[in-house]
């Protein structure tokens, strides 16, 4: 699916109605793939397992050509807090994420990488790879991306150098990918605006083009290096629509997967798809 009829776009859909509803909602707002919680972002529930629901959206998803999709996990997991218990928990929601995702095969499951909540990045790191050691199954059909972070508080992942070393560090390396967030790449500090180019050198010297998997495309509501992590429409933040129309045109970029997270309901969602969408055409034309 590397050709360039068109991208693979969508944005985070709620997962409530379950997987066949969401299938039947992207495509009825123009998109191709998907985002959704693997359980409850706050609470970290589960609902019980519908594979029936989960046949009904890999039939949709093959019907209507979908790219691959981008399960995110709760964001209240932290692979590297400070108390064993909560480590202890994230751990044991990602295997059985991972073991769930085996339902839908082939995609790909992102998180944040974590908080070190004072322990410093390095302890972080460490505790992050242990984490992911234990949880990676060599037989998996998924790919874990690891998100690049604002940097807000003590999150990880805040520089592509973070990301390498977990990546670097973790033994079961080869499962890993990254998706890069522009809203969080720029609170990062990283000119996704006016040097899209020079960033994807320099991930590329870092981390490697080769781990870069999905990209989550945000506006952002602050400047440069705020290290905010507040997503704004595209069009209506710092970034603007130029930096979008770059990424969606940009040849090693414009095959990844795209997922809106900005602050819209269904429709707002519609419109940011067929604005990408034409922009992608016309940067083609
Ligand atoms: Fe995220
Ligand atoms: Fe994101
Ligand atoms: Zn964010």
């Amino acid at each position: 699916m590397e050709d360039h009829q068109g991208l693979t776009v969508g944005c985070h859909l709620s997962a409530a109605k379950g997987f066949a509803a969401m299938g039947r909602t992207a495509t009825s707002i123009g998109a191709n793939t998907f985002a959704f919680f693997t359980r409850n972002p706050r609470g970290g529930n589960a609902k019980a397992v519908d594979e029936a629901d989960m046949a009904r959206l890999r039939e949709h998803m093959a019907s209507q050509g979908f790219g691959r999709l981008v399960a995110h996990a709760p964001y209240t997991l932290n692979l590297c807090s400070a108390k064993p218990d909560v480590v202890d928990f994230a751990r044991r929601a990602m295997a059985d994420d991972l073991a769930r995702m085996e339902l839908l095969p082939g995609q790909y499951y992102n998180f944040h990488p974590g908080s070190h909540v004072g322990q410093g990045a390095d302890a972080g790191i460490e505790l992050i790879c242990a984490g992911l050691d234990e949880v990676l199954d060599a037989g998996q059909s998924t790919t874990v991306l690891l998100e690049t972070m604002a940097g807000k508080g003590s999150e990880v992942g805040r520089t592509f150098e973070e990301i390498a070393r977990i990546i670097e560090g973790c033994r079961k390396g080869d499962l890993l990918g990254v998706c890069l967030d522009t809203c969080h790449v720029w609170d990062g500090g990283y000119d996704v605006k006016d040097d899209l180019d020079g960033l994807l050198e320099e991930f590329d010297r870092v981390v490697g083009l080769d781990r870069l998997k999905a990209l989550h495309l945000n506006d952002s509501k602050n400047p440069k290096g705020s290290h905010k992590d507040r997503h704004e429409k595209l069009g209506e933040g710092h970034l603007g629509v130029e930096t979008f129309a770059a990424v969606v045109c940009h040849p090693l970029l414009q095959a990844l997967p795209m997922i809106l997270e900005t602050p819209n309901e269904l429709d707002g969602y519609r419109q940011e798809i067929a604005l990408l969408r034409s922009l992608a055409a016309k940067g083609a034309a």
